[in-house]
């Protein structure tokens, strides 16, 4: 296959400068679509962390003091930039984690962009947030929001420009720097991305660095000058963020996985239902690699077994699931994103046979599961969609994230016992209801213990609404508010 982003090494992105890092060493990312090496990128070490933090801390000393009116002005540019960058930007995401070109290009760009815009005008507003209060005949409060000084941005390999850009726009619009570390995984674009903010923003305003979590992750966290981490990752690295951060504790922001249950009652719309729950929740696009991923679905017994069928006759449809150059507009289905993340995903399908689940749809991996002798392919990370039965939600494969394109199926009989099903997990990210009855579907969103609810629909985020997350999914983060702090005054007049 050929890529059309030529081979390069991408560097480090410090003070405005793109360099590869100071210790000169570097690591190589693969395209999951060939199981091939295509680019390098830096392997930074802990004795370049300081300085990175340093510049930043530099750079927060001019950009906290702008009017937040003028830091909107950098951020809508920064927005109009992605937009003409989308291309590049689509390509290079699309061939480090295989997530498809068809929605890189034309959901995640355009998604970048709004949040720039949504983030300027929060800075426009941030002004007007503050109260005023009357606190007796001759005194009164008033509060003002203040930044945070820098911020340590930490994200995944799944979608590594859509949370370098949530993060990095709401800090900016509250006034902080920021440094980024990408996974290791897919830090491509990331680099990229932060060369390309580099023509609108003063330098130091975002840093890039590139290493290992393992390695320079401790660094970074626990640095005196970082005052918030964001990490959107999984429970485990939040785990280890918390202990790292805990002799000198700073605000933290935790983004973290899901075993989202998407519940099927016996009066939904079943031909829109079977779309809604295979083709818009777990497969296709970015494989099941979301962390909304609607990875546990439950169908009313009366329905089951016409559901499977709607559901099997949609999911080994050729065309619904093409395997393919993932910057092939017309392919539909992409790889697993690397793999360690391949190897995880196929033990868990194993795990589902031992555990005594049976395979409705899919179950192949690797070459097995390229169909159309695609031999350019046929060592890319590929997993057919694969759906288990189970009967009980007790199993691990029920309880523990796998993060690909591999849901369970459970049938229920009662609402009560769907919604006991649903709340049965540590995480509490997204949840579907597939309903025509209005009231149950009140029922279900009120008494669903995740941060976001989808009625006959599934997955759809937007600037406008918060995306949070309950239990050990974390807190999420989607505004300027999560970026500042409030400080109170009261003042005597004499
Ligand atoms: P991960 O936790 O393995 O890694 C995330 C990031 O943390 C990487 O950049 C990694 O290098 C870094 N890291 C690892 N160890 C570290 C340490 N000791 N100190 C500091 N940083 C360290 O997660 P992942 O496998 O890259 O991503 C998948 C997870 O992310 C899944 O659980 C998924 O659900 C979650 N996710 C959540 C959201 C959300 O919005 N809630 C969005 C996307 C992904």
């Amino acid at each position: 296959m050929t890529s059309k982003v030529e081979m390069k090494t991408f560097g480090n992105v410090i003070g405005g400068k793109t360099s590869i890092s100071a210790s000169g060493r570097t690591m190589e990312s693969m395209n999951p679509a060939t199981g091939k090496v295509w680019a390098k990128i830096p392997l930074s070490s802990k004795d370049e962390v300081d300085a990175v933090v340093q510049n930043s801390k530099e750079a927060f000393s001019k950009w906290s003091n702008l009017s937040a009116r003028t830091r909107g002005d950098y951020l809508r540019k920064i927005g109009d930039l992605v937009a003409e960058h989308a291309d590049e930007l689509a390509e290079l995401e699309t061939t480090d984690n295989g997530w498809v070109l068809r929605e890189t290009k034309y959901g995640l760009i355009p998604s970048l962009t709004e949040l720039w815009y949504d983030a300027a005008g929060e800075a426009n507003n941030i002004g007007s947030q503050g109260k005023t209060v009357q606190m007796g005949p001759n005194s009164f409060g008033y509060t003002v929001r203040e930044p945070l000084g820098v911020v340590l941005g930490i994200t995944p390999w799944n979608s590594p420009l859509f949370t370098f850009t949530i993060k990095a726009a709401y800090a900016l619009a509250g006034g902080n720097t920021i440094v980024i570390k990408p996974s290791e995984h897919a830090a491509v674009s990331s680099l990229r991305y932060g060369e390309l903010l580099q023509e609108i923003l003063p330098p130091g305003v975002v840093n890039v660095i590139s290493g290992l979590g393992t390695e320079i992750g401790d660094e970074l966290v626990s640095h005196k000058d970082i005052s918030k981490v964001s990490l959107t990752g999984s429970i485990g690295t939040a785990r280890v963020i918390t202990h790292a951060s805990a002799q000198d504790p700073k605000s933290l922001i935790f983004e973290l996985g899901g075993k989202s249950p998407n519940i099927v009652f016996e009066d939904a719309d079943l031909d829109k239902t079977a779309e809604g729950i295979t083709l818009y929740s777990i497969y296709t696009g970015s494989s099941g690699q979301i962390c909304v991923g609607g990875s546990r679905i439950l169908i009313q017994r009366s329905i089951f077994d016409d559901m499977l069928s709607r559901m099997k006759k949609l999911m080994t449809n050729n065309e619904t699931v093409r395997f393919g150059n993932p910057l092939d507009l017309t392919t539909t289905a992409g790889p697993v994103s690397n793999l360690a993340q391949f190897e995880k995903v196929c033990s868990y399908i194993n795990l589902g046979l031992q555990e005594g689940g049976e395979i409705v749809f899919g179950g192949r991996y690797g070459k097995d599961a390229v169909k159309n002798n695609d031999s350019t392919i046929e060592n890319g990370y590929w997993v057919e969609p694969t759906l288990i039965k189970v009967d009980s939600n007790a199993l691990r494969i029920c309880q523990e994230e796998i993060f690909g394109p591999v849901a369970t199926v459970i049938p229920f009989d009662t609402e009560e016992e769907a919604l006991a099903i649903a709340n049965d997990t540590n995480y509490g990210l997204g949840a579907g209801v597939w309903t025509t009855d209005l009231g149950r579907a009140h029922r279900m969103v009120r008494n669903i213990e995740s941060g976001n609810v989808w009625v006959n629909t599934y997955g759809r985020v937007g600037a406008d609404l918060p995306f949070r997350g309950f239990k050990q999914s974390g807190y999420g983060e989607d505004s300027i508010l999560d970026y500042t702090r409030e400080k109170s005054c009261v003042i005597e007049i004499n």
